[in-house]
């Protein structure tokens, strides 16, 4: 019998909780302070941006949330997501290595993010919100997030950062058919925005920036409220539904990972992979070495210093004890938009330092060549930000055809690259470079976090 390349699951199977990982793991994370008193926050702080059902799984001590009915019939549009069997790519690197590539890019929106979007919408409608706003970087939770809230009937504003509103306008067409309004950050709707257009009129936005006008309009306006894509603890919580998937989809053909890899930009897509198996290590059933890739323009976990820090780049935010570059830095502008983030999610950074996970940092070109080989083996153009963690899994399997061993190799596959096709062009023609380590710009970011004893 050939083995199978497609492992797929019923619509019946998709997962009926989310899992939290934070009561299994053996010492709970820090604490999120408030910048003034340096009190840890409680649920009033966030009340204003937030509904209260999503400030409660951000602090909850239940190993298992329910999936409420009305977001798993959504997930039934592309959940369960298929498993594949890499067989082609194996052959090609002629390694005796396994690889399985968890596909998120059978969403609608062409990623992961829709796991999160869909569950976040759904409570604030049920908090009786009437909109979400929200920023955008490459697009990708923009999207998203502009479909969950046609789902719900809720309206969607989106801040998309200036110079990607510019570089890519088929991702804000995608928002509008959705029926979301999209703004070039900054704009000139929000007091933020206007503030940063009298500085310089041509400003072509960060996601700092972004973020503050989609906050401003959440925090004054009682009937709107705010949404995020990534780090925090309830984001990563509703992306397990992945590696549940993944799981009962590896035991379907008998196999337990060895190694599992994704890429990291605020941690939702690899946590989303890795926790449900992460829970079976601290278990004591499995041993699978679990590996975040980073940009190594954005080293966030590999360079960065793990203490306290804002998590946008004005400093608005509470303060996040978490692997960080410091709030201003800035990354050099690599065609993985969505890796571009000077720190990493509080869980993830708590969960390395504990030393169940690992990370390393690979350069844009290897991730390139790494997508171009999948790409003319098993078919499917992945998005920038997943190049890396592919990246990651030829080096392993690299590893096995000089060693003989026979690991089992787990990835999230976690975009398409349609919406990036410029960033192929740009490495077909050869015009891809990788960064110098951007030492400098880390060090003078770092001297200006603050100082929390
Ligand atoms: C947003 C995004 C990322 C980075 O976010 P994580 O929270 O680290 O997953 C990675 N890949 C894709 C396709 C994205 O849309």
């Amino acid at each position: 019998m050939t083995e199978p390349t497609k492992i797929l699951l019923d619509e019946s199977d998709i997962p009926t909780h989310w899992y939290n990982i934070i009561p299994d793991l053996p010492a709970p994370p820090p604490p999120v302070l408030h910048p003034g008193t340096l009190e840890p926050v409680g649920p009033g702080d966030l009340a204003p941006l937030f509904p209260m059902d999503l400030i409660l799984q951000e602090v909850s001590q239940d190993s298992y949330i329910e999936i409420p009915e009305p977001v798993r019939d959504i997930y039934r549009l592309w959940r369960p997501t298929p498993l594949y069997r890499a067989h082609r790519l194996e052959r090609e690197l002629d390694t005796p290595a396994r690889i399985y590539y968890k596909y998120e890019g059978a969403s609608p929106a062409g990623s992961h993010k829709p796991n999160t979007a869909v569950a976040q919408a759904y409570y604030n409608a049920q908090a009786g919100v009437r909109k979400l706003t929200t920023e955008t970087g490459a697009g990708q939770w923009g999207s998203a997030l502009a479909l969950a809230c046609r789902m719900f009937g809720l309206e969607c504003e989106v801040w998309q950062v200036a110079a990607s509103f510019d570089q890519k306008p088929y991702r804000g067409s995608m928002m509008r058919t959705w029926g979301a309004a999209v703004h070039s950050s900054p704009s000139t709707v929000t007091n933020a925005g206007q503030a940063i257009l009298a500085k310089d009129p041509h400003s072509t936005g960060s996601l700092g920036i972004a973020i503050s006008e989609a906050v401003e309009v959440a925090a004054t306006n009682e009937d709107v409220n705010y949404s995020l894509g990534s780090v925090l603890n309830h984001v990563l919580l509703h992306q397990t539904v992945i590696g549940q998937e993944a799981a009962a989809q590896l035991a379907k053909v008998g196999e337990t990972p060895d190694v599992i890899i994704g890429c990291t930009g605020g941690g939702s897509n690899f946590s989303g992979l890795s926790y449900p198996f992460l829970r079976e290590k601290l278990a004591g059933n499995i041993n699978p070495t679990i590996r975040a890739v980073e940009p190594a323009a954005c080293p966030s976990i590999t360079k960065g210093e793990y203490r306290y820090d804002f998590g946008d780049t004005i400093g608005m935010t509470p303060l996040i004890k978490m692997h960080t570059l410091g709030h201003g830095f800035v990354p050099d502008p690599i065609h993985a938009g969505g890796l571009r983030y000077h720190g990493m999610s509080p869980l993830v950074s708590h969960i390395v330092e504990l030393g169940l996970m690992e990370a390393e940092a690979i350069g844009q070109v290897e991730c390139f060549e790494a997508a171009l080989q999948f790409a003319r083996t098993e078919g499917i153009i992945p998005a920038p930000e997943p190049t890396h963690a592919i990246a990651g899994a030829l080096r392993e399997a690299e590893e096995c055809r000089e060693s003989g061993e026979e690991k089992v190799i787990l990835i999230a596959l976690c975009g398409h690259g349609h919406f990036d096709m410029a960033a192929y062009d740009t490495f077909l023609s050869g015009e891809l470079h990788d960064y110098d380590y951007p030492s400098e710009a880390i060090a003078a970011a770092l001297a200006e976090v603050p100082v929390v004893a």
